[in-house]
């Protein structure tokens, strides 16, 4: 089956175009609604289009990746009637969906209405879904939600402390974030460590620009480190994670404006504000651990507290077997899995400090085989599982009418 893959952003698309587990081509769509857009696009056969052009907005975007995905220079595709089927990346599905669901009116709905929970991401996840429907009509679409692997967890660990109207009023609890990731690195590791479909206590650590940490007992998220918004938990590059819930009224208290209160917690904290604003990007703090000690700070803080969720997620699983470091930071950093693991050898956590260096960019094993606990870099494929969830929904539903082909796409552009 031919599946495009969208994660759609408030200016950007990213996606690829999968024919079962084989990538066809990936790409991004930049600067969607300003002066000048662009597509960036590469095909598994080498070729590349790069082009620059006027996008207003996410219908044209996607119009005009539906004309580079056919056109003879990339070679990707040969007609638009072989595009089985779309799957969307959806940030928030709150307590309405568990699980992947084929899109429909009602889905279409729900999705806007839970956008007073991600105001950020599921508009412009929508606005993927509405072009799709709009240039598309016909091909199937399957939306998959970052919250649903978490959905398992039990209300020991979704619930806040907090006046239970909040919960009954607003739905404010906890749901988690990066499911897809989770689930992706979790099901590898499984696999790979010989846990598959047999009891288990495995904790996934995704570590990128954001990050967090999900502890997954026999195969089900029990526990995971974002909340109600993707800014509790860890360090992340530029968001704070945890912190004292009094911190606004006290800098309101001091004439900070809660409009600034966003950008200050998103955008100011994290690692980029550890390190006195010097960077937000691991790699540069790394180069600098020796020298700079605001940027040895920032890194020392990300590891430490990522030890302490390591810790208490052991205790919430009563015990670890595999531990799993994905995202760019986790496949990349052997600095970090390093210093993150250092003092864990009381849970039976050794790192093999040879298999750390030459265990990033790729699946490996980083533990010594004396450690008890098994210790995976495992490179994430949230796409991949898009386009799985994506095949499993719309798979069986019998011959399609192929409605939708090139010339639908030029009756489209002629008719707007
Ligand atoms: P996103 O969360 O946006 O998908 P990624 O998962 O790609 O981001 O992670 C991005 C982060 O990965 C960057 O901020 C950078 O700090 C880190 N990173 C990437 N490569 C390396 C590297 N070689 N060493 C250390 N950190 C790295």
């Amino acid at each position: 089956m031919h599946i495009l893959v969208l994660n759609s952003g408030s200016s950007s698309i990213k996606f690829q175009l999968r024919d079962d587990a084989v990538l066809l081509c990936k790409g991004l769509i930049e600067r969607i609604g300003e002066p000048r857009g662009a597509i960036r696009i590469s095909a598994s056969n080498g070729n590349k289009i790069d082009k620059e052009m006027q996008l207003p907005d996410h219908t044209v975007a996607l119009q005009h990746l539906l004309e580079v995905l056919v056109s003879p220079d990339l070679g990707a595709l040969h007609s638009l009637s072989d595009i089985d089927a779309v799957g969307h990346r959806v940030v928030h599905g709150g307590e309405d969906y568990s699980d992947s669901v084929l899109v429909d009116e009602d889905v279409i709905q729900s999705i806007e209405r839970l956008s007073s929970l991600a105001p950020l991401h599921n508009p412009p996840n929508l606005k993927g879904i509405l072009a799709c429907r709009e240039i598309m009509p016909g091909v199937p679409q399957v939306a998959v939600f970052d919250t649903a692997f978490h959905a398992t967890m039990p209300p020991v660990a979704y619930m806040y402390p907090l006046p239970r109207e909040l919960y009954l009023k607003y739905k404010i609890r906890r749901y988690g974030f990066h499911g897809t990731s989770h689930r992706y690195v979790h099901g590898r590791a499984a696999i790979l460590s010989g846990f598959a479909g047999k009891p288990s206590k495995i904790i996934t650590a995704h570590l990128g620009n954001g990050c967090s940490i999900t502890a997954i007992k026999d195969g089900k998220a029990i526990d995971t480190s974002m909340g109600f918004t993707p800014l509790e938990g860890l360090v992340m590059g530029t968001r704070s994670g945890d912190i004292d819930a009094s911190l606004p009224c006290f800098l309101h208290d001091q004439g900070i404006q809660p409009k600034d209160f966003r950008n200050i917690f998103q955008k100011k904290s994290g690692l980029l504000g550890l390190s006195g604003g010097l960077s937000n990007d691991m790699r540069v703090l790394l180069e600098k651990y020796d020298t700079h000690p605001d940027a040895r700070l920032a890194v020392d803080v990300f590891c430490y507290r990522l030890k302490k969720y390591i810790g208490s997620y052991s205790a919430a699983l009563g015990g670890l077997d595999v531990l799993v470091f994905t995202g760019g930071i986790g496949e990349n950093a052997d600095a970090v899995r390093a210093l993150t693991c250092v003092g864990l050898e009381f849970l039976g956590v050794q790192i093999d400090s040879q298999r750390n260096q030459e265990g990033s960019r790729r699946e490996a094993l980083i533990s010594t085989d004396a450690g008890r606990v098994k210790v995976f870099v495992i490179p994430t494929d949230e796409e991949r599982v898009i386009a799985q969830e994506t095949q499993r929904l719309t798979e069986n539903r019998g011959a399609r009418k192929k409605s939708f082909n090139n010339q639908s796409l030029i009756n489209h552009r002629e008719r707007h």
